[in-house]
């Protein structure tokens, strides 16, 4: 059976001893736990131009948040594992991250078509200290309903240790491309509330696996819903203009959403659940609106949300120093809420 790499059974243990005799590489810098950030693309271009264009929009805006917030990034591009390939890729390369640099806690995954739209919030990251997994997702969901979208890969945290790795084992089985990708559909498909009938998808399979091993896995797991660690799109990006109006960035939830995640829209692949046109113009605006929270450190701002093209947002001053104290949004805002 399939399995993605030799068994590892001491890495709690081994990890622990790496960090003591590599001091220069601390697992927690500043008293905060170190976070990769991983996200990638096909190795392939997109079908269409315009879809390049978007992952290079996106991880732009990714780079954002990571530097604004001290975090490291990966972008990959490669399939680790030919039989992971698609959307089970991020299993591979979140093992083999985690292996690679054991100083890394928390490796963050997110998807290309998610962008983060709060460039304040942080992730309450103290909150998780008994967890080892972190998704955006909701029990009622999960374990009443038994829903294929109770919760979303589309960005989640796993702490580096032991723990994860056996439930990257336990999670894979279903992902090898072919008859065990389609019979495994199948099965989610019987059980999973909502579920459309196709191959089996990393989603729906650790849903399927957290609901029939509860037991074994549910109290390290983290299900978060108090502000958008995934936040579906379709209610968010028509409502920038009223948060703007009403509320500042740092909130993180309904008023200011963390991450708003294209779900359904493929603008490099060929097919998705939404015109590709109302996709487009929601990303541009996504992208906008986050892009004017980085801007306004430097005194500009887009024209609108829907406009590349950015204008002055205050004059020119001899006394630079003062701007930088009153616009880094690495510093805490005067309370506002
Ligand atoms: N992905 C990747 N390599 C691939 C296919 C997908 O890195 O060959 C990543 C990409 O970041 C994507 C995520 O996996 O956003 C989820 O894949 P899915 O097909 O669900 O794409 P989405 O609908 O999220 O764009
Ligand atoms: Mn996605």
């Amino acid at each position: 059976t399939y399995s993605l790499g030799p068994k590892i059974s001491n890495w709690d243990q081994d990890r622990k001893a790496w960090l003591v005799q590599n001091s220069e590489f601390p697992s927690h810098v500043k008293g905060k736990p170190r976070i990769l950030l991983v996200t990638g693309s096909p190795p392939k271009p997109c079908d269409n131009a315009i879809g390049d264009h978007y992952l290079l929009k996106s991880i732009k805006n990714k780079i954002d948040y990571c530097r604004i917030h001290g975090i490291e990034i990966v972008y990959n591009m490669a399939h680790l594992d030919k039989e992971l390939a698609g959307y089970w890729a991020k299993l591979p390369l979140l093992r083999r991250l985690m292996l690679s640099h054991p100083e890394v806690e928390w490796i963050w995954w997110m998807d290309s078509d998610a962008m983060f739209t709060d460039m304040v919030f942080e992730i309450p990251v103290s909150k998780y200290d008994n967890f080892n997994l972190v998704v955006h997702g909701y029990p009622d969901l999960m374990f009443n309903q038994k829903s294929w979208i109770a919760l979303n890969t589309g960005s989640f945290l796993f702490r580096n240790c032991q723990w994860s790795l056996d439930l990257l084992d336990a999670w894979a089985p279903m992902g090898p491309k072919g008859p065990v990708r389609e019979e495994a559909g199948k099965i989610l498909t019987a059980n999973l509330k909502g579920r459309p009938a196709f191959e089996a998808d990393d989603q729906s399979a650790l849903i399927y696996l957290l609901l029939s091993h509860k037991d074994q896995w549910m109290d390290k797991v983290f299900l978060e819903n108090q502000y958008y660690l995934h936040g579906y799109w379709a209610g968010l990006v028509d409502r920038y203009e009223e948060m703007m109006e009403k509320y500042h960035p740092g909130l993180g939830d309904e008023r200011w959403p963390f991450v708003t995640h294209f779900v359904g829209c493929k603008p490099c692949g060929s097919y998705g659940d939404y015109p590709v046109e109302r996709c487009l113009k929601s990303m541009e605006r996504a992208f906008n609106f986050a892009d004017n929270q980085v801007l306004k450190l430097y005194g500009f701002g887009h024209r609108g949300l829907l406009s590349p093209k950015i204008k002055r947002i205050r004059n020119e001053t001899a006394a630079p120093l003062e701007f930088v104290d009153q616009f880094d949004i690495r510093r805490p805002m005067p309370d506002k809420s």
